[in-house]
């Protein structure tokens, strides 16, 4: 039988109606609107277009958005001046500093200067730290989205045998500590892995986060896992234009799966539904207010 998708789009889709629910309820109940703001250094496409969308979907959830566009040229100490200023500023519960930086400026040192509190990317080490120890933490939202969608197919993730092929700090490493958090037994795969795709045969749950088109085929995947494709990587199609395939080999994998992401319309979609999400947990805790349901 052909692996069931994994609808990213839809279940991103119905994560925002829940997230716009909640944030009508905290405009009734508490008179607040949460707020996010967005820094754009310098004029890469691909990152004009996430934060385009990212500041639609914002809005389009009933949040304020507020959008920073800084010169390719801009100083370290301008876009440090800029984090200090949306730090304090009372409308501004969440802060995105756009990836990546020009060269002169140091990218970890200003994902620090931003307020662990408002930090709703989760990439300051405060929240790294409090991840990997077990307390409440703003958490990365690609990982986010992927432990959401795999729970779409299995209630519990419990005792199940998840890989994680790549290791970055922005996907695989918060995904270990969220995979352990739903009691899965966690195996980290990486360049240096001896034998890959023995590994992956293992996984009930596989998650591959590598950054290479296709790298993971079909006869790597055990009979009826659940996989979730992370990659993003744009190759040349056969029309002479190019397309969006992710690290998983698709077709040779939804013949061996349970259940697949397509990509695109699978993880995507789901980044930017959990930074809503994180926006929300965040001007709650900020106002220390219960937090929300999503
Ligand atoms: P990084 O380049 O930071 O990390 C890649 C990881 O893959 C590293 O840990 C690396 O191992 C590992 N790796 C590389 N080659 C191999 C190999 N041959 N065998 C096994 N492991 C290998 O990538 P990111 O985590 O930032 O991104 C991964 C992918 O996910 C990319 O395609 C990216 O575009 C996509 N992405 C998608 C997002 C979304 O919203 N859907 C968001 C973020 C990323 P080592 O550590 O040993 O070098």
């Amino acid at each position: 039988m052909p692996a069931a998708i994994i609808d990213g789009k839809a279940i991103a889709e119905s994560l925002r109606a829940k997230v716009g629910a909640e944030v009508q309820r905290l405009q009734r109940e508490h008179n607040l609107t949460p707020g996010l703001a967005v820094v754009l250094v310098g004029e890469n496409p691909a990152s004009a277009v996430y934060v385009r969308n990212k500041g639609k979907q914002t809005v389009e959830a009933g949040m304020k958005s507020f959008e920073h566009k800084l010169s390719e040229s801009v100083s370290e100490a301008e876009l440090l001046a800029l984090v200090g200023k949306l730090n304090a500023d009372p409308a501004v519960h969440g802060i995105l500093v756009q990836l990546p930086l020009p060269k002169q400026v140091d990218s970890q040192k200003v994902l620090n200067a931003i307020d662990p509190a408002k930090d709703v990317d989760g990439f300051h080490p405060m929240n790294a730290g409090r991840l990997s120890t077990g307390l409440p933490a703003l958490t990365p939202c690609t990982p986010l989205g992927c432990v959401m969608l795999a729970k779409t197919v299995h209630a519990s993730l419990e005792g199940m045998n998840a890989v994680i092929v790549g290791r970055s700090n922005i996907v695989g490493k918060p995904l270990i500590q969220l995979l352990l958090n739903e009691n899965a037994t966690v195996t980290v795969a990486h360049s240096k892995t001896r034998d890959l795709p023995a590994v992956c045969r293992q996984a009930d749950l596989l998650f591959a986060a590598v950054g290479r088109p296709e790298m993971v085929r079909g006869e790597w995947i055990k009979p009826g896992a659940t996989v979730i494709d992370v990659g993003i990587n744009r190759v040349p199609g056969t029309d002479g234009k190019s397309k969006i395939v992710g690290d998983v080999a698709y077709a040779e994998a939804a013949a061996v799966a349970g259940a697949i992401t397509p990509v695109p319309g699978g993880v995507g979609p789901m980044t930017i539904a959990c930074l809503l999400v994180n926006t929300v947990r965040a001007a709650c805790a900020i106002n220390k207010l219960p937090a929300p349901s999503v």
